[in-house]
């Protein structure tokens, strides 16, 4: 959002509660930092009914680290933004999936057919962007960083608890890149 915002482009944020354990802290976070971007007011899908996928990020009670997996999460993210973009006429979606995939739904590949697939649906040549796909957690933070973003806007943590869990896989990457970026490794 905040390279979309400096480039101009007018944009219109997605959220999506899926359901998930962190939706409670995700939400306040995700309209502070719109708020402070100066973008428009987020908007907000909820998908209900997901208790029925066997997710680490719906269900508290498996696996956070290793039933992370929530089966069709980007296409569905994709698909919403898609919809709500078609609606104000807008053509162009972006996500910010960052590099280093550890589901199939994070690649490069998986997005083409996605753009493919979602311009088919609405007869309408549709464009996903995936401006951060080639850089991993800690370039973006770096970036984030040098743009000037308050990181205690942010929420990252899967389990959605007040201090972050340090076990999920968002927990990790995020505390690996904090700490490579105070080390000052490139
Ligand atoms: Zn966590």
């Amino acid at each position: 959002m905040m390279l979309l915002r400096k480039e101009k482009h007018d944009v219109f944020p997605c959220h999506v509660d899926y359901g998930h354990l962190a939706e409670e802290r995700e939400w306040p976070a995700c309209q502070a930092v719109c708020k402070y971007l100066g973008v428009n007011p987020p908007v907000r899908f909820r998908v209900g009914g997901t208790k029925a996928i066997p997710s680490g990020l719906v269900h508290p009670e498996l696996d956070i680290e290793k039933q992370a997996f929530f089966p069709t999460r980007n296409l569905l993210f994709a698909t919403l933004g898609a919809a709500y973009a078609h609606g104000i006429s807008c053509h162009v979606i972006a996500l910010g999936i960052v590099a280093n995939p550890i589901f199939p739904d994070q690649t490069e590949g998986f997005f083409q057919k996605a753009q493919e697939c979602i311009s088919s649906a609405l007869g309408v040549e549709t464009t996903i962007m995936t401006p951060l796909i080639s850089l991993d957690k800690r370039e973006v933070l770096k970036l984030a960083k040098a743009r000037g973003l308050p990181f205690e806007l942010t929420y990252y943590c899967h389990s959605g608890k007040a201090q972050p869990c340090g076990v999920c896989i968002s927990c990790k990457e995020r505390i690996t890149a904090e700490k490579m970026l105070l080390e000052g490794s490139s």
